[in-house]
């Protein structure tokens, strides 16, 4: 007989995550990295910029040439060179002469500062227009105006993105910018999904008498694909010993990070997934004090990490975000595990069972600032539509049964309202 044990959502926890470490490394394209985390830190091997350019369209010039330009007696000074981006200018700015240059542009030899076009009497851009022979500036600038030198953003040698770092549009830039065409983050972590039950069909079926599409299979799917994982769907297993243990094995062989199972693993009678891990051993079943959920198994199955989640899809869905989420997040390398919290005032008087509930609820920003938390309908385990209207789980502390309206609850965003912030 397998142990029942009772455990708060936090014990549970506590106990899933402390069997998961982060997975190897391995070596992507560029753009693969994106979303994932850093196995190893970045550093620089070159300067960024890598040589002193223009922060503006205008004109190289030498500081010097107009410490006394003013609007009304504008520095005159002798157009030598047109520096386009790109170009490795070599005509060496002496005194009284100047080149025109645009952004990005390698600022020229002998020139130490940049005015802008709109400063001088030649505030065009265009590229086209002929280069003037001369050019009258209209104020001074100090040495060093509107010059990017070299290794103001980046120097080479220096550790850019440490390992354990998130791998976002920005940190792609970066690695883009010192040439790094791959990238070492932290393996994928692949998720065996099985469901089971003899009245399950699968999607493209149609309906019988008796029969449920397979809703479970496809939701934690996709929740792995959403956190970054791959999924391997395992089918649906029949209420049989022999199925089930058939498609635990296909996991095994298959050598998944961690299986996820649903239903089956309450006290049904035909519950033969619990049959089935307490024979092989290493799967203990728990009594989580939350709802929805509460059945849960977790541990191993012939070495392979084992999450069971309880069958119904809202039970499914919520036990997932508890557990396996921050487990597969944090085999992926992620230090933050948890959704973001706020805090929100309740729009109504609620209702619970002295477990920690996790309801669903649309949380909405005020005009006076402040969120308020409205649940979406019905909080039955097989009510999925109160799921897809919600955008946060508004958690019910354990032990607390009657919420009146206006009190402060701390709601997980699952998802994030519109509107200012
Ligand atoms: P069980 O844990 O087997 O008692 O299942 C609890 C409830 O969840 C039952 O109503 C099942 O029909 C339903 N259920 C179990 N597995 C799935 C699934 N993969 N997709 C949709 N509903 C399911
Ligand atoms: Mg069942």
């Amino acid at each position: 007989m397998s142990r029942l044990e009772d455990l708060t959502v936090r014990e549970a926890l506590a106990l899933v995550l402390a069997r998961f470490a982060v997975l190897p490394a391995e070596e992507v394209a560029l753009l693969e990295a994106l979303g994932r985390v850093s196995a190893a830190p970045v550093v620089a091997g070159d300067d960024l910029p890598p040589f002193a350019n223009s922060a503006m369209d205008g004109y190289a010039l030498r500081a010097a040439d107009l410490a006394a330009a003013t609007r009304d007696a504008p520095a005159l000074l002798r157009v030598v060179a047109d520096i386009a981006a790109g170009t490795n200018p070599t005509t060496a700015i002496g005194p009284g002469t100047a080149a025109r240059i645009m952004t990005g542009a390698p600022l020229p030899p002998g020139a130490d500062a940049v005015v802008p076009v709109e400063d001088t009497d030649e505030p065009w851009r265009d590229e086209a227009r002929a280069l003037p022979e001369r050019v009258a500036v209209y104020r001074r600038v100090d040495a060093g105006a509107y010059v990017r030198w070299p290794g103001e953003d980046i120097r080479a040698g220096q550790t850019v993105i440490p390992a354990g770092h998130l791998i976002r549009p920005q940190e792609i830039g970066v690695l883009a910018a010192l040439g790094q065409e791959r990238v070492s983050v932290v393996r994928r972590p692949r998720i065996g999904v099985l469901s089971t039950g003899d009245e399950l069909i699968d999607v493209g079926q149609p309906l019988s008498p008796g029969k449920i599409r397979n809703s479970n299979s496809h939701a934690q799917a996709a929740q792995v694909i959403a956190l970054g994982g791959e999924p391997l769907l395992l089918g649906t297993a029949k209420d049989t010993a022999d199925d089930v243990r058939a498609r635990l094995d296909t996991a095994v062989a298959a050598q998944v990070d961690l299986l996820i199972s649903s239903a089956g693993v309450s006290v049904g009678a035909y519950d033969v997934v619990k049959s089935v891990l307490d024979e092989a051993g290493g799967v203990a079943f728990w009594r989580v004090r939350m709802r929805p959920g509460k059945p849960l198994a977790f541990g191993a199955y012939r070495g392979m990490p084992y999450l069971g989640l309880p069958g119904n899809p809202v039970s499914a869905l919520v036990s997932f975000e508890t557990f396996a989420r921050p487990a597969i997040l944090k085999m992926s390398g992620h230090d933050q595990l948890e959704r973001p919290r706020v805090v929100a005032v309740v729009g109504e008087n609620l209702r619970s069972d002295g477990r920690e509930s996790y309801l669903r609820a649309v949380v909405s920003r005020e005009a006076t600032g402040g969120y308020v938390a409205r649940t979406t309908g019905s909080q039955g385990s097989h009510v999925l539509t109160s799921l897809v209207k919600a955008n946060a789980l508004l958690i019910v502390p354990e032990g607390v049964r009657e919420v009146a309206a206006g009190t402060a609850l701390v709601a997980l965003m699952i998802d994030w309202p519109g509107g200012v912030f």
